[in-house]
């Protein structure tokens, strides 16, 4: 098969809006395809997150010294807690041709595209705004006050989304994950992501050329 180069892939939306189960599905589906980047955070684990899988959990203090070591793609402060990107495994999974998928907040989102326009920016909600708070609810792992401001946030997120390329709407995961699936696969053939093959091309057609 063709190599291909990898694109790079930000993942973003609401709180309670299933874009954790829905990156999961995707790796799972297609694991030849794409690699999802681990973050590090400065907040506790949740009941059932591990290490090295969910996240890496650092004091604030190893956080951010990986920030000053030049370790780190990106970092936000969300909430009250850092989260970041380490860079290491973001370029190695790039350079394989695998599309790598930051699952990260607007903040950092919007650094990874200032510093590399080419990323394609996708952002996913519930179908509406009784849906994320049930969700949130529903977790169970969150008490009213932290659910409020993380609806506060949600308001706020709203604003910046027309900054990003697509918005996949999560009704029922199966569709969404396909669509998701459909949206990168097709950005593979958007023409200035193709400009190495064409210039190739160029070269065997000049072979003809009278
Ligand atoms: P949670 O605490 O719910 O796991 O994550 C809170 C928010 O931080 C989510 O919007 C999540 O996408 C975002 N996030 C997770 N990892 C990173 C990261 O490495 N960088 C940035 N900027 N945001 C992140």
């Amino acid at each position: 098969m063709e190599r291909r180069n990898g694109i790079l892939v930000v993942f973003s939306g609401f709180a309670g809006s299933g874009k954790g189960t829905i990156m999961k599905e995707l790796m799972k589906r297609y694991p030849e395809r794409y690699a999802l980047s681990v973050s590090a955070t400065t907040r506790s684990p949740r009941p059932g997150e591990e290490e090295g899988v969910d996240y890496f959990f650092k004091t604030e203090g190893e956080f951010l010294d990986l920030v000053s070591s030049g370790q780190m793609l990106e970092y936000a402060n969300y909430v009250g807690n850092y989260y970041g990107t380490p860079k290491g495994y973001v370029e190695r999974k790039l350079q394989e041709g695998y599309d790598v998928i930051l699952e990260i907040e607007t903040q950092g989102a919007l650094k990874v595209k200032e510093m590399l326009p080419d990323t394609l920016l996708m952002y996913v909600t519930p179908p509406d705004a009784d849906t994320i708070y049930n969700r949130l609810k529903g977790r169970a792992t969150e008490d009213e006050n932290t659910i409020a401001r993380r609806m506060a946030k949600a308001y706020e997120e709203a604003d910046i989304m027309p900054k990003y390329d697509y918005w996949v709407v999560n009704d029922d995961l199966d569709s969404c994950v396909e669509k998701v699936n459909t949206i990168i696969e097709n950005e593979h053939h958007r023409m200035f992501r193709n400009k190495e093959k064409l210039w190739v091309m160029k070269q065997q057609l000049c072979c003809y050329a009278k």
